[in-house]
């Protein structure tokens, strides 16, 4: 299982934004991270930065003992592997089944280039995202459209599609901020539950306090680009 070291990170944006300035936390394996902060406080681009979407100019982050920030894409794959992902808007193919999109967790990076390989996936793999599926309640959806899912079904396939790649990682950018309260509770508490069974890491963006206090080990607060507090979530003030 593996650490992660963020130590004085910054970014700078071409723009002349500074959206994290000296940036440090070091994460341990297992634990469930909440990123809160208000809009522009950097969260998203931290987490861009720790799924090596977006380049950091300064510090390191390290994967256990790998400062990942320097490697190129290609020699980044293996902790790209690592990671799974989901986002606020899914990143499902809307005219694909439930199943292909979740079949696309194994292709990885291949599946944005030849999205026709999912009707090839084995038997076997086949078996394992049905499982994915059953283990977020919707085996009997694996042959609906996945357009036509209400918002919290779609975030779950997004989560049966990352279970996928067996991550040790989960980062989890905004997961609820598209669906309605009851909805984005259902997400929280179904992920909080998988990563817990399988003791997975959880890096999670949010901006709602209240459900932060609810699913996190930790809350790391942002704002203008800085840590403002790093705390256990049941020291969390009331007016915090
Ligand atoms: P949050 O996720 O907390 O809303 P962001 O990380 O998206 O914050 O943004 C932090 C700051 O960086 C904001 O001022 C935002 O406008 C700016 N920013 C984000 N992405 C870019 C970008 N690609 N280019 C320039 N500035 C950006
Ligand atoms: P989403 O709704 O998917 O979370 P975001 O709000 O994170 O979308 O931003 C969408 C895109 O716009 C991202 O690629 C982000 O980097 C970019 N972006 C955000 N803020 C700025 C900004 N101030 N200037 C330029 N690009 C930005």
């Amino acid at each position: 299982m593996t650490q992660i070291t963020i130590d004085t990170v910054s970014k700078t944006y071409p723009n002349g934004t500074k959206a994290l300035k000296e940036v440090s936390c070091t994460i341990s394996p297992g634990e469930a991270v909440i990123l809160l902060g208000h809009n522009g406080s950097g969260k998203s681009t931290l987490f861009k930065c720790l799924g090596g979407f977006e380049p950091i100019t300064g510090g390191t982050i390290h994967i256990g003992d790998t400062e990942i920030s320097h490697l190129s894409f290609s020699q980044r794959r293996p902790f790209r592997k690592k990671m799974g992902t989901i986002f606020q808007h899914f990143h499902l193919i809307p005219t694909l089944s439930v199943l292909q999109n979740v079949l696309f967790g194994t292709l990885g990076e291949t599946s944005f280039v030849f999205p026709a390989l999912a009707p090839f996936a084995s038997q076997e793999t086949r078996e394992k995202a049905l499982h994915c599926l059953e283990r977020v309640n919707l085996a009997e959806y694996a042959g609906t459209r996945s357009d036509e899912l209400s918002g919290g079904q779609k975030q779950r396939v997004a989560i049966a599609r990352m279970l996928m790649q067996d991550p040790e990682i989960v980062l989890a950018d905004e997961p609820i901020a598209s669906l309605d309260p009851r909805a984005g509770h259902e997400v929280m508490e179904l992920l909080w539950e998988i990563v817990s069974e399988r003791n997975l890491t959880l890096i999670c963006v949010l901006h709602q306090i209240e459900i932060a206090k609810q699913f996190g080990d930790r809350v790391i607060a942002l704002k203008h680009g800085s840590i403002i507090s790093d705390t256990r979530v049941n020291t969390l003030d009331e007016d915090f």
